[in-house]
């Protein structure tokens, strides 16, 4: 059985911490090097629900893309929610360990997982990584689609094939335009609407658009119409949480750990639910 330093060399091995922003949080947040491991789960958010079902599964390591604490803290005081996870693990003696940007940028990473969900073939980088030779490391992934579909049909794919939420997916755009290309973002996107014009690219998938900067985005138009689609934060990262745990699992035979690997399919999308607008009344315009 390996011990959880053997466990975490190999996992920063796939995202190492020094390739994470300046401004995160990654690497070993609670955890004891010298224990053993031999279940692991992977979940996008280090929340109490989800360590409550790391107890109960009996894994020794959870494996979270969101930090726990991106900030510092004066205190890990059971009476404050991150204080109360903090607690729960090391009772339980279950070591987090955050995978955040540095797992948005690997090769492959984050939004590699979100267009492998949707079938798409990903060309390369949308922002690519500098220190990366070979220009398959960054942020971002540009893809090409087998056959065009519309965006609606795109759109109505990821819903199907990204975990079910209660925000589903909105469109931006026309939804009978065709789309070749695609850029995918997992996670917040809309810092890369520059990048993405720049691209060439029919649509654009990310989560968390605003406003704002989806409304000039779509105004600015030029040089052709594109279109948004806007998928829950949660849902654009989980299937990352899958595909690291075919990592881990690979690394796991190769080294012969016999590890349980585990997924979390808890939705940890704080919205919980949706009202679709009145389509009759929206359609002739009237007020409600
Ligand atoms: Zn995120």
């Amino acid at each position: 059985m390996p011990r959880l330093s053997e466990v975490i060399a190999a996992l920063e091995n796939l995202w190492p911490a020094e390739r994470a922003e300046s401004w995160d949080a990654v690497g070993t947040v609670v955890g004891d090097p010298g224990q053993e491991v031999s279940r692991v789960l992977f979940a996008v958010d280090p929340v109490q629900e989800i360590v409550e079902e790391a107890v109960k599964l009996g894994a020794d390591l959870l494996v979270t893309h969101h930090p726990l604490y991106l900030r510092g803290t004066t205190t890990v005081a059971a009476t404050t929610f991150k204080g109360r996870v903090v607690h729960t693990l090391i009772k339980n003696d279950i070591a987090l360990l955050v995978a955040h940007t540095n797992a948005d940028t690997a090769d492959p990473g984050v939004s590699d997982a979100l267009a492998g969900a949707l079938d798409l073939r990903v060309v390369g980088p949308l922002v690519p990584d500098p220190s990366d030779g070979e220009g398959r490391r960054g942020l971002g992934r540009v893809c090409e689609l087998d056959h065009p579909v519309t965006v609606r049909e795109l759109a109505a794919r990821a819903a199907a094939r990204l975990p079910a939420t209660a925000q589903g997916i909105r469109v931006a755009g026309d939804p009978e335009a065709l789309v070749r290309t695609v850029a995918v973002s997992g996670g917040s996107g809309d810092s890369l609407f520059e990048q993405v014009r720049a691209a060439g690219v029919d649509a654009f998938l990310t989560a968390d658009l605003r406003h704002h900067p989806a409304s000039e985005f779509m105004a600015a138009g030029a040089p052709r119409p594109l279109a948004l689609l806007d998928a829950a934060h949660w849902a654009t990262e989980w299937p990352w949480c899958e595909l690291a745990a075919t990592q881990l699992d690979e690394i796991s035979d190769r080294r012969g750990w016999d590890l349980r690997v585990h997924v979390s399919r808890t939705v940890t999308d704080p919205w919980t639910a949706h009202v679709a607008s009145d389509a009759t009344s929206s359609s002739t315009g009237a007020p409600n």
